[in-house]
């Protein structure tokens, strides 16, 4: 497999309860201590189910979970309170995240309180009023006693990272944390995301359908289709040169230098992604790919190291 660091690893067979579709199929990945990949998919691809079940959110059917050396795969919900505290989720939608009926220093309290940091009122605090300067809820006075309704969606969204960072995690999923969002204020909240990332070290999934928003989270990049890791490596590597032709189409597609443009869920290559109910044989890309051959159509391809650090599932790459 592709892992470098195992620090923290995956490799998700999962099942949704009702109709047993593989929303993630054998996907292996592993995430460095502060590092930060993204994850690219089109909708239906599984790249939330992913992120949940490397947070435990969803659970596992089949592969294993690796946290800082310690298996969670089959951990009770009680014995994970350590990595509650440590692996944090910031969602699409901040009102997810957010209860509308309390006020933001009760927001930004309540991860402390549920998990006993912070010895006094005084002291969580003091720690709420940190936070909404690391946030740039200036000054943190003014904020402290509103509601979320008073706030705009860009200001939400910074209240739910804050939630996400008041406990210093060591690892964080974002999914699609801006495409709800105004345009005018995505780079702003990406930007303030990859400050906290660096400035405390955390390890990050980043996931999208807009590859172009990538090199906010560019460590590594990983492309998942239908399911399957289409391609895993280094952001700079993957974008100049992809290995894959879904990759390929993907960055083909970027359509515009201006960022405030490209935050579209597009079309990127002709025809449909498919079901996971019942995905294509051999290469899931295969019915959408101009580079298809007779082998595609039967055999599905192995992840392979195509060049340095560079990883892909593609029978053009195989010597056969
Ligand atoms: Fe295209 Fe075949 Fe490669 Fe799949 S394995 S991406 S169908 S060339
Ligand atoms: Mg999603």
């Amino acid at each position: 497999g592709h892992r470098l660091k195992m620090w923290y690893s995956v490799q998700a067979g999962l099942f949704s309860k009702t109709r047993y579709v593989r929303a993630v199929d054998d996907v292996s990945i592993s995430i460095g201590k502060g590092e930060t990949v993204a994850m690219i998919g089109e909708s239906g691809s599984g790249k939330s189910s992913l992120g949940r079940t490397l947070l435990r959110l969803y659970k596992l059917n089949g592969g294993s979970l690796i946290f800082d050396g310690k298996d969670i795969t089959k951990a009770k919900e009680s014995e994970l309170a350590w990595f509650r505290r440590r692996a944090q989720m910031i969602f699409q939608d901040p009102f997810s995240a957010i209860n509308p009926f309390h006020n933001i220093k009760f927001i930004l309290e309540e991860p402390l309180i549920i998990h006993g940091v912070g010895g006094s009122a005084a002291e969580r605090e003091e720690m709420v009023i940190r936070t909404l300067n690391e946030i740039k809820l200036n000054p943190p006075e003014d904020y402290l006693y509103k509601y979320p309704h008073m706030l705009s969606g860009g200001q939400r969204q910074r209240v739910a990272i804050g939630r996400a960072i008041i406990l210093r995690p060591d690892f964080i999923v974002a999914d699609e944390p801006v495409s709800m969002l105004d345009a005018s204020v995505r780079v702003e909240i990406l930007t303030l995301l990859k400050e906290v990332q660096q400035k405390m070290n955390i390890a990050f999934l980043y996931i999208t359908h807009d590859i172009s928003t990538a090199k906010y989270f560019s460590d590594r990049i990983a492309i998942l289709y239908a399911g399957k890791l289409a391609e895993v490596g280094p952001y700079r590597d993957v974008v100049k040169d992809p290995a894959h032709p879904y990759t390929q189409a993907l960055i083909e597609a970027i359509p515009d230098p201006d960022p405030s443009n490209r935050f579209h869920d597009k079309k990127v290559v002709g025809g449909e992604p498919p079901s996971l109910v019942n995905p294509p044989r051999g290469c899931r890309f295969h019915p959408r790919c101009p580079f298809a051959m007779d082998i595609c159509r039967r055999e599905e391809p192995p992840m392979v190291e195509v060049k340095n650090g560079i990883y892909a599932a593609c029978w053009l790459h195989i010597k056969k």
